[in-house]
């Protein structure tokens, strides 16, 4: 017996709707960030400062620069390794805008290579097939959280003289073969917008083992401007003296915001665990459908979740996505879709891209939907979610 859908009319499975991330603000990171907003420095000052010391700690990095979103930490690394009109940087479509725009903010050319079909994320093999003598890196995304192969890109990167970039804005808290997610690659961002893992509201990070390219993320953040003496290129002419060494931006963070990421960050270890714990009662239900595809997890992972997708098989239902998702809306719990292929966007198509370069990639997105994880979901929510996967499933199997 099919049970009626309540796209169709039929009793949703849950009352009250539930998200596919949430953030998770206590009574103390309201109590630490009054405490900032009324002391003296309420922009990037002395919390900024232990934040960025406890971010290098946790994840292995030498050095850490926090900024004021994601965006501007991708926009400062690509400013950093000196992306220019006529350079290729490699990236996956499979990713927030963002990932690829930070190129075209440099004047840089996006090169789309192609996703690893069981775990969507960037495949060396397809990184060395787009590489040409104009490609100066790779920008690599932790997609859902789960670390990229940063061996093999690594190896790609030195045989060719390319940077290796990491947008780990869904990946805080990951390790691949031991080494944490910030400390692998030569540039790491972070996000810490709302949906992330831990948040400050707006905020990202800009991490480095490289002291040169330290140096510059530095300036790029504040204007181009140093106040450190033993930088200048002219003489000092005195306490108020400083430089604009370069054309920076300010991306700074607010000292309020910093304080609550580092709040929220005491928590992180918790946070991964219970991901951890929805994953594997999500994955445990879903791999006995088989009109569903699990996504898989690399040998070397430890993955952090941000995100659980789920992959429909459109050849065993007589649905399409749209309507899965439309019916999974009705039910009360209300997916989303990361990522539609950054190059179908109309400004990537203006630029000339053409639909069909990365197959895996389309592919993935006809039948990918995403459920709700954040550490706040109870098992009672886990299981509304897993019964009205399984509900739309049973309704529509061919
Ligand atoms: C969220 C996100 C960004 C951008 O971060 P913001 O803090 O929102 O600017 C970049 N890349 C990926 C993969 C993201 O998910």
């Amino acid at each position: 017996m099919k049970e009626k859908l309540a796209v169709f009319g039929g009793e949703p499975v849950r009352k009250n709707k539930i998200f596919y991330g949430k953030q998770d603000i206590t009574d103390d990171d309201v109590a630490v960030v009054a405490r900032v907003m009324q002391s003296d420095l309420i922009t990037q000052g002395p919390e900024t400062v232990a934040l960025e010391k406890a971010l290098c700690e946790y994840t292995g990095a030498e050095y850490c620069a926090m900024v004021s979103n994601g965006t501007a930490a991708l926009h400062i690394a690509a400013m950093a390794i000196g992306i220019r009109p006529g350079d290729e940087v490699i990236v996956t479509p499979i990713t927030f805008a963002a990932s690829a725009n930070c190129i075209l903010y440099c004047g840089g050319t996006p090169v789309f290579a192609d996703i690893d079909p069981k775990t969507y994320n960037i495949d060396p093999e397809d990184i060395k097939r787009k590489i040409t003598d104009k490609t100066k890196a790779v920008i690599a995304v932790d997609f859902t959280g789960q670390p990229v192969l940063s061996d093999a890109i690594r190896r790609i990167c030195d045989e060719h003289g390319l940077f290796f970039i990491e947008d780990a804005a869904h990946s805080i808290g990951s390790s691949y073969k031991g080494k944490m997610v910030g400390s692998i690659a030569d540039i790491t961002t972070f996000s810490f917008h709302p949906v992330k893992t831990i948040t400050g509201g707006e905020g990202g990070a800009v991490l480095t083992n490289n002291p040169e390219l330290y140096h510059k993320i530095n300036l790029y953040r504040t204007h181009g401007i140093t106040k450190d003496e033993s930088q200048y290129e002219y003489e000092n002419e005195g306490a108020w003296y400083h430089e604009q060494q370069l054309l920076g931006y300010n991306y700074r963070i607010t000292d309020f915001q910093s304080a609550l990421i580092h709040n929220q960050l005491k928590r992180i270890e918790a946070y991964k665990k219970r991901r951890q714990e929805i994953v594997a009662m999500y994955n445990e239900a879903f791999s006995k459908i088989p009109e569903l595809i699990v996504q898989e997890e690399a040998e070397g992972a430890d993955s952090c979740r941000h995100l659980y997708v789920l992959g429909l098989r459109l050849d065993k239902l007589s649905c399409d996505r749209r309507q899965f998702f439309d019916a999974l809306s009705a039910e009360n719990i209300q997916p989303q879709v990361h990522y539609i292929p950054t190059y179908y966007f109309p400004y990537y198509q203006g630029l000339g891209y053409k639909k069909g370069i990365c197959p895996n990639a389309e592919a993935y997105y006809e039948g990918a939907l995403s459920l709700p994880l954040y550490p706040k979901l109870s098992d009672e929510d886990v299981c509304d979610v897993i019964k009205a996967v399984t509900k739309i499933c049973n309704y529509y199997v061919k």
